[in-house]
């Protein structure tokens, strides 16, 4: 299959918010407030995004909204999570149902990555892809099921569950090819294993920077999100993303206004985003 046939687009399927200082991590409030604007209670809005890919014979979602069941409490007053019933977003934005789509690949297993596979019905989860195969890693799964106390938060137990039970769950162990032109290599800083996924689109290579560059602000080596495990191993994680994807476009699927951006150097030669506009992303 020629890669000028997979076609990319955006979903967008709301937001949620999160401390802006905890997303920045040492960048100081004076700096970071300047690239995203904080509310009242210093939380900044994070953007839930999928990339939908598409080839013949796959749908595929990249990231998959946030988990929908969580307590009033988390949902309305700390998260403020709004994200409307996802399979009408998908309806909308890009005339599909949610029995359309094949492969569903979260980059990782925090909540607000795989927690949209399921929907409220009557009050419990039911798997919103019935026809996806939902793709991991083994590390992350592990790690999932067994988080350290620093990143308990970022995982809910009854969804890592309900993912480890999916009948067509997909354990990769490693980088992996889905089909010619959609690849996955991994990423460790910001939590063990995490994936990130190459598309050859008719832009040229795009690549979902998932929670490595979050943000297009946060392309800058040192601004990295103090959620993140191993902060050093991020930095080596950029490091790599940059070199390995020349001249690619990068996806940051939390960014406030637009994911996409290409990599450049400043005059002192540290990487900096530069803007990129395309149609339907
Ligand atoms: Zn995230």
């Amino acid at each position: 299959m020629s890669s000028s046939q997979i076609t990319a687009r955006s979903i967008v399927w709301g937001q949620f918010r999160l401390d802006g200082g905890s997303f920045f991590g040492v960048l100081p409030r004076s700096l970071w407030t300047r690239l995203v604007p904080p509310d009242e209670a210093n939380q900044i809005p994070v953007i839930l995004r999928s990339l939908l890919l598409e080839t013949d014979g796959h749908k595929v979602l990249v990231e998959c909204g946030n988990w929908p069941l969580f307590p009033e409490k988390l949902r309305d007053k700390i998260y403020k999570l709004e994200q409307p019933p996802m399979a009408e977003t998908l309806r909308a934005q890009a005339a599909l149902s949610p029995e359309e789509i094949t492969d569903v690949i979260p980059s990782h297993l925090h909540f607000d990555h795989v927690g949209g596979f399921f929907h409220e019905v009557n009050g419990t989860p039911k798997v919103l892809f019935p026809n996806a195969r939902l793709h991991t890693q083994k590390g992350q799964l592990e790690w999932a099921l067994k988080p350290s106390p620093k990143d308990r938060a970022s995982y809910t137990p009854a969804l890592t569950q309900l993912v480890a039970d999916y009948e067509k769950l997909v354990v990769h162990e490693g980088p992996w090819t889905l089909v010619p032109g959609i690849s996955v290599d991994l990423a460790h800083g910001h939590t063990p294993f995490m994936q990130i996924v190459r598309a050859e689109t008719p832009f040229g290579p795009l690549v979902h920077a998932a929670d490595v560059v979050p943000m297009r602000g946060q392309v800058p080596l040192a601004f990295i999100m103090a959620f993140d495990i191993e902060p050093l191993k991020t930095v080596e994680d950029k490091v790599r993303l940059y070199k390995n994807n020349p001249g690619a476009v990068f996806y940051c699927g939390h960014d406030p206004e637009n994911p996409l951006c290409r990599v450049v150097t400043d005059d002192k030669g540290r990487p900096t985003p530069e803007e990129v506009v395309l149609e339907g992303l």
